[in-house]
């Protein structure tokens, strides 16, 4: 019999993960699947999905070679309706373990699947955190007690404090904890910008692809070339070639953004410390040992490990601090559905094409793209951030809710009304026009305020302000806009308002009718859901997907039929004909966040006209 079992994530990669670590080889079972239900709750990147499935398999066979038995599910194996608990149940099944032991998720939705394991599975589980960070929750949710705003920049120092990195004595090296003004400065085409490591895929990656093509054809971005690294010596090797050629002006050009090139002087290491194949800490101890050898300036190192431990500990702290309701929060009321350009990456705004094309090609953006042109032009526009952040979610192979949703809807979005940032990024065209090149090959003038030629960065940013003054005017950081705008006379002001108007209703327009919710009548669903209840059988479920899929032709609309589906779903619960449930328990169709399961609801046993 088994003694554990011990079940590894996809972004779990990590040979000292807690789980693993109290393991032993000869009596332990260590589970990893590739599931489908995780794969398509959104519609990732074809290539955050090979990468990530590549990476588990490279993970399996380093596991095994170090003598560990890995029972590994392939995507062929667990098939089309597979879950998370559903695959552990089978292993429960196959090795009777002695109990079940797993690393803390970064998405608060599995945890509480995992919180119902050990009544589902009659098995203990033991859920252990997850230590590959600085900070715990913990320990975040002590330092932010009582404070009235929480605000990165100190909890940084403590962050330095704690960890030593670039500290001299009880203070900051160089007598300053942050270089930020250094690196501002805008970057000029170069030939000899140094670009991130490129891997060949081999032929464990090779087969991925393959599966991802043949299966997530309809998922956004573009499969290959594919070229990320997908193993722990891949993503050492690209470690150093990033401390090596670009660290040194990573500083200077933080924020820089320029046509054609996609990575600037970003390390690309996202993806790889996001799913445990690079050490967060060693990264910053290696950033902070170039420095001290005298390779990369202090600007550089600073920046770069104050974006780690600094930003991705930060952020992580915020969702587990505000999870469940942060997700649903929304102060600016927006409700825009994410614009059909996201999609494309057609659109005549030369900046947003480059970004969203590059999203496309990469599943990669660097920061300031993702902040201030894809995140400052949703925010103008009111798109709402729940339908914003599934679509950060999927587009970017570095997307993991923990890292991602405090990112979207609190930094870009402030859809939490400051809890993340101190004001709005919100920006005009000046801005970009200022930190990029875009603006000399776009057919909109930066330069206009409004009209049908004016940028539309400027009537959307000054129009967003304007719609916004009750909420915005009392922050003393955005009240020299105001004054701005209170001094531009009546009439520029309704042109720039009128302007905006124009614009937002054309982007609207712009919807097509492929992508707009398909009509569906409510009855022709409710006996969808029932038939494929029925024909699943007593005790099993369904997702609301198979739902959808089964209910319209084109690939692409079944996903807007979803909050449909959802809601007739609620309605035959209500009505006692079938159930709704969440890692096996009933939940009501209409609050619940994340997957649901259908199923049949119980027969009442009928009383024998006899008996
Ligand atoms: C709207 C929005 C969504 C984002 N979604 C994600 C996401 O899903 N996953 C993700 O890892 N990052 C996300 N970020 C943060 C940041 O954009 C990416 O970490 C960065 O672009 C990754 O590229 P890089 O490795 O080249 O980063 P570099 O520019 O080289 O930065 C170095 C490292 O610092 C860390 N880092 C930098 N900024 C942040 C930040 N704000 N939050 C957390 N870590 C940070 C990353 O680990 C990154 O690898 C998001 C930012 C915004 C504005
Ligand atoms: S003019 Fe406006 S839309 Fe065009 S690239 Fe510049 S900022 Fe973007």
């Amino acid at each position: 019999m088994t003694e554990r079992l011990i079940v590894v994530l996809g972004d779990q990669l990590t040979p000292q993960i807690s789980s693993l670590r109290g393991g032993d080889k000869e009596r332990d079972v260590v589970l990893m699947c590739e599931v489908w239900e995780e794969a398509t709750y959104v519609r990732h990147h074809k290539k955050k999905i090979a990468f990530i499935f590549s990476c588990m398999r490279h993970f399996a066979s380093e596991l095994r070679k170090e003598g560990w038995t890995v029972d590994y599910r392939t995507l062929q194996q667990t098939g089309r309706s597979s879950s998370f608990t559903g695959e552990v149940h089978g292993a429960v099944l196959r090795h009777e373990p002695q109990r079940i032991v797993v690393t803390t998720p970064g998405e608060w939705r599995v945890l509480q699947d995992m919180r119902v394991w050990p009544e589902r599975f009659k098995v203990p589980v033991d859920i252990v955190e997850d230590d590959r960070f600085v900070c715990s929750p913990a320990e975040f949710a002590t330092w932010a007690e009582g404070r009235k705003q929480l605000r990165m920049e100190f909890f940084y120092r403590e962050m330095r404090r704690k960890t030593g990195l670039l500290m001299d004595g009880d203070g900051p090296v160089g007598g300053r904890w942050n270089f930020d003004r250094e690196n501002r400065k805008a970057a000029k085409p170069d030939l000899l910008m140094p670009r991130p490591l490129r891997f060949t895929p081999d032929t464990i990656t090779q087969k991925v692809l393959s599966l991802v093509a043949e299966r997530f054809s309809n998922h956004f971005g573009d499969l290959e070339p594919f070229w990320f690294g997908v193993t722990r010596e891949e993503a050492e090797q690209a470690l150093v070639h990033f401390v090596t050629t670009t660290l040194p002006r990573f500083g200077d050009y933080q924020d820089a953004m320029l046509e054609g090139e996609p990575f600037l002087y970003h390390s690309v290491l996202s993806i790889y410390m996001n799913v445990g194949l690079l050490d967060p800490l060693d990264v910053c101890r290696r950033v902070e040992a170039a420095y001290r050898s005298g390779q990369v300036p202090l600007n550089a190192a600073e920046g770069y490990i104050r974006q780690i431990i600094g930003w991705r500990e930060f952020v992580r702290g915020i969702y587990w601090l505000k999870m469940p309701d942060y997700v649903e929060e929304n102060y600016f009321g927006h409700r825009r559905t994410v614009p059909e350009f996201y999609w494309t990456g057609e659109t005549d705004m030369a900046c947003l094409g480059a970004a969203i094309g590059q999203t496309k090609r990469e599943a990669y953006a660097h920061h300031i793209q993702r902040l201030m042109l894809t995140g400052n032009f949703a925010l103008l526009a009111g798109v709402s951030p729940q339908a914003l952040h599934e679509w950060y979610l999927l587009v970017y192979a570095d997307a993991f809710e923990w890292v991602e949703l405090p990112n979207t809807l609190g930094m870009s979005q402030f859809g939490d009304g400051g809890v993340l940032a101190s004001k709005p990024y919100v920006a005009s065209g000046a801005y970009i026009k200022r930190m990029s090149n875009y603006c000399a090959s776009c057919r909109y003038d930066v330069a206009k305020p409004y009209g049908p030629d004016a940028c539309p960065f400027n009537p959307l940013y000054w129009a967003f302000l304007d719609r916004h003054r009750e909420k915005l005017a009392a922050n003393p950081r955005m009240a020299q806009m105001y004054r701005t705008w209170d001094r531009l006379s009546d009439e520029r002001r309704s042109l720039t308002l009128a302007s905006a108007e124009v614009f937002l209703d054309k982007l609207d327009a712009d919807t097509s009718p492929e992508k707009a919710a398909p009509a569906v009548d409510s009855d022709d669903i409710a006996d969808t859901i029932v038939r494929l209840c029925t024909e699943r059988g007593q005790g099993k479920t369904l997702c609301p997907s198979e739902v959808a899929r089964a209910l319209v032709d084109n690939d692409d609309q079944w996903r807007d039929l979803m909050p449909d589906v959802r809601r007739v779903a609620g309605t035959l619960a209500a009505q006692g004909r079938i159930r709704v449930s969440q890692a096996g328990k009933l939940v009501d169709a209409a609050s619940a966040r994340g997957p649901i399961r259908l199923s049949l609801a119980p027969q009442k046993k009928s009383r024998s006209r006899f008996s």
